[in-house]
C-alpha cells in the first residue's frame, strides 16, 4: 500500500501542475476523471427516478447539464446533493429535483418560447435551453444577472438571453411566451407575466407567502379563463421589485 501512496501523489500533483498551466478551473480535473459524472448519475436515479421525475428527456438533461460550474467552487462538491445552495446575495439554486419537477411540469416543446423569472445562477435556465432554442430568462440583481450571463455564454449556451430587470413586468419585445417560469415566491401573478402568456400557454410559479412556504402552482391560460392547479408545497426566495408594492 504504501509503494501505491507515492506514486498516486505525485500523480496528483501533476494533474495539477497541469490544470495550472492550462489555467483550468480545479474542478475541471474531477469532472475528467468522471468524479462529477458519478455524481450526476447517482442524483438522476436517487432523487429523480425514484421519486416523480418520469420524462425521460427531463432525467436525460438533468444527467448532462454540469451544475457544479453554476456554484462556486467551495459548494461545488455539493451540487448533486438533494438540497437547495447558496449563489451569492443570499439567493439559493433550487435543489435538483424541484428544478426537475418544474422543468417536467412546464413540459416546454422544441421551438416554444419560454421565459424564467429569476435567473440567479444560470442552471435553471440552462435546463430548459436543452429543450427549445427560445430562452429568455430575467434577473433583479445586476451582479447575478451579468454572472450568469457570462456564465451561460462560457459554457456554450448561447440560446439562452439574459436581462438585467425587474421580472414583473415580463419581457414585452419577445413576448408573447408559450411558457413562463417564476423562481422566486410571490404572494400574486403579475398582470404583465399574465398578459404575455399566449393562449394555451403555462405559467408555473411558487404562490404564497414570500416569506414563509409557497404552493408550485401552474396556470394555464385558456378561452374560457386561467385554469389554476395547485402542485406541491415549496419553499423559494422571495420575489422582490414591484410585487412588493402591488
Ligand atoms: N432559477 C435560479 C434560482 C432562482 S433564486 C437558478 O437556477 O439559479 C431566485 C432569483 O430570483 C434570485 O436570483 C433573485 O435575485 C431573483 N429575483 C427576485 N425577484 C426578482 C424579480 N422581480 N425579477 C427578476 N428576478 C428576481
Amino acid at each position: 500500500m504504501e509503494r501505491l501512496r507515492v506514486p498516486l501523489v505525485a500523480i496528483l500533483g501533476f494533474m495539477s501542475v497541469i490544470a495550472a498551466s492550462l489555467s483550468l478551473p480545479s474542478n475541471a480535473l474531477c469532472e475528467s476523471s468522471d468524479h462529477y459524472a458519478a455524481a450526476r448519475r447517482r442524483m438522476v436515479l436517487y432523487q429523480l427516478k425514484a421519486r416523480d421525475i418520469t420524462s425521460p428527456k427531463v432525467l436525460e438533461v438533468l444527467g448532462t447539464v454540469k451544475r457544479h460550474l453554476f456554484v462556486g467552487p467551495e459548494f461545488a462538491s455539493q451540487a448533486y446533493a438533494d438540497h437547495p445552495l447558496p449563489i451569492g446575495e443570499g439567493q439559493t439554486i433550487s435543489q435538483p429535483y424541484i428544478v426537475a419537477l418544474m422543468t417536467q411540469t412546464l413540459d416546454v416543446k422544441p421551438g416554444e418560447k419560454v421565459l424564467e423569472i429569476g435567473t440567479g445562477c444560470g442552471y435553471q435556465a440552462a435546463v430548459l435551453s436543452h429543450f427549445t432554442d427560445h430562452v429568455r430568462s430575467i434577473e433583479i440583481r445586476k451582479d447575478l444577472a451579468e454572472s450568469a450571463s457570462r456564465r451561460l455564454k462560457a459554457l456554450g449556451y448561447e440560446n439562452v438571453g439574459v436581462k438585467h430587470g425587474d421580472g414583473y413586468f415580463g419581457w414585452p419585445e419577445y413576448a408573447p411566451f408559450d411558457a413562463i417560469m417564476v423562481t422566486a415566491a410571490a404572494n400574486h401573478v403579475s398582470p404583465f407575466l399574465l398578459d404575455q402568456l399566449k393562449m394555451g400557454g403555462r405559467l408555473l410559479i411558487p404562490l404564497g407567502s414570500a416569506t414563509y412556504h409557497q404552493t408550485l402552482t401552474r396556470i394555464t391560460k385558456t378561452p374560457k379563463g386561467n385554469e389554476v392547479e395547485h402542485l406541491l408545497g415549496v419553499v423559494f426566495v422571495p420575489m422582490v421589485g414591484k410585487i412588493l408594492e402591488e
